[in-house]
């Protein structure tokens, strides 16, 4: 039977992060309950046309998820399990910010089947938290992570967050001291991106951002990848570390090509070599559900160059990378006659290394992914 991934876009939070442009929305609680209903409806709509295949992967993300009443979340739960035929060994992960939930809620999520619990942290510094505009304070992150054990869950993960305005290489050596206290399986740490549209990029513009500099950026991503593998945490990605056998499976098919259905506003979806995107606006994806009409805005079939170099720069993103056979199981083509010229310019600048089986980024190339990745593309 084929294997598909499930993504859940829940796209409310209880206020909006300074640096955040994902689809989340705050002081939207008025759509909570109809928005679970337009959902629901797209689940079993789902659930109808891909009843041939068993969900391996779920991932109920955001925004917060948490910030749902339980009863909202545990509805949509049920009925993705009423709709879907989900594995029995299916990793089931919510995403949640400290705070949003207590002890008996942590609880029921995990009756629920929700095994991976991923918290986004960002820093232990409480003045970051503040600059970063996030909700919690250190002690609520550490006191959510404990409680979230306390529960059940023996899955969990933390985001972590890089290049701070401010920060410097000990505030960051503190926050991961701190998390290797915690009882983590998996670390996400993200370089911060200023990105369009967010009030980091109205302070950036307006001279007040104090980001820093290119050197001690690297010196923080070098800092990263020592400490956490000296504490037993791999990467495996870009900005992902995990213990053995605590990688994200579900995070693991969008860099290998693998087919996920998305549900919910803003959602992306990735069947049959298309991609398709539903509308981000929250009343626009309520009102297309309710009239039974579908939500998608976006919709491409990449084919030939492009479809390639998607596929290979997204297995780059991996330490394992882009391997040969899984090339030519996907195109029918010869991987090393199809990109001779640019693999003799990638080896000679050092940004990646090469043996039968495939190629991967060095440690370099990990530093300027970009440069590669553009390299494949048409
Ligand atoms: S909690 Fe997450 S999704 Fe919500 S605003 Fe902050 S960073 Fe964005």
């Amino acid at each position: 039977m084929k294997k598909l991934g499930l993504y859940v876009h829940i796209p409310f939070c209880q206020q909006k992060c300074f640096y955040c442009d994902f689809p989340s929305f705050a002081g939207q609680e008025a759509f909570y309950a109809s928005y679970t209903r337009a959902l629901v409806r797209e689940i079993v709509d789902q659930g109808a046309c891909h009843s041939a295949e068993t969900v391996d992967t779920l991932f109920i993300g955001g925004g917060t998820p948490t910030v749902l009443p339980l009863p909202l979340l545990a509805e949509i739960c049920q009925v993705i399990c009423q709709s879907f035929q989900v594995a029995d060994d299916a990793e089931w992960t919510i995403e949640a910010n400290p705070g949003t939930v207590d002890a008996e809620e942590l609880y029921q999520l995990r009756k629920l089947g929700i095994n991976r619990l991923s918290f986004g942290v960002q820093s232990f510094d409480e003045g970051l938290l503040r600059r970063l505009g996030r909700i919690h304070t250190v002690q609520t992150a550490i006191c959510s992570v404990e409680q979230a054990q306390a529960a059940g869950f023996s899955n969990l993960s933390i985001d972590l967050m890089t290049g701070l305005p401010g920060q410097t290489l000990e505030q960051l050596q503190h926050t991961l001291e701190e998390a290797a206290k915690l009882p983590l399986r998996h670390l996400s740490v993200y370089a911060l991106k200023v990105e369009e549209g967010t009030a980091f990029a109205v302070d950036e513009q307006a001279g007040h951002l104090h980001l820093p500099d290119e050197a001690l950026d690297a010196a923080m991503d070098d800092f990263v990848v020592s400490f956490l593998s000296k504490q037993g945490f791999s990467r495996y990605e870009i900005s992902n570390y995990a213990q053995k056998g605590f990688a994200c499976r579900h995070n693991l098919k969008y860099w290998h090509y693998q087919p996920y259905v998305g549900l919910g506003a803003a959602a992306h979806s990735f069947l049959n070599g298309r991609r398709q995107a539903n509308t981000p606006d929250i009343a626009a994806y309520i009102a297309a559900m309710t009239k039974g009409q579908s939500a998608v805005i976006f919709s491409e079939t990449l084919g030939g160059a492009e479809a390639r170099g998607e596929m290979i720069f997204l297995a780059l993103r991996t330490t394992a990378g882009l391997l040969f056979h899984d090339y030519a199981k996907q195109f029918n083509r010869n991987f090393l006659q199809d990109y001779e010229n640019i693999l003799v310019n990638l080896r000679q600048q050092g940004l990646i290394c090469q043996n039968k089986q495939g190629i991967s980024l060095t440690n370099l190339g990990m530093k300027f992914g970009n440069v590669v990745f553009r390299t494949f593309l048409p």
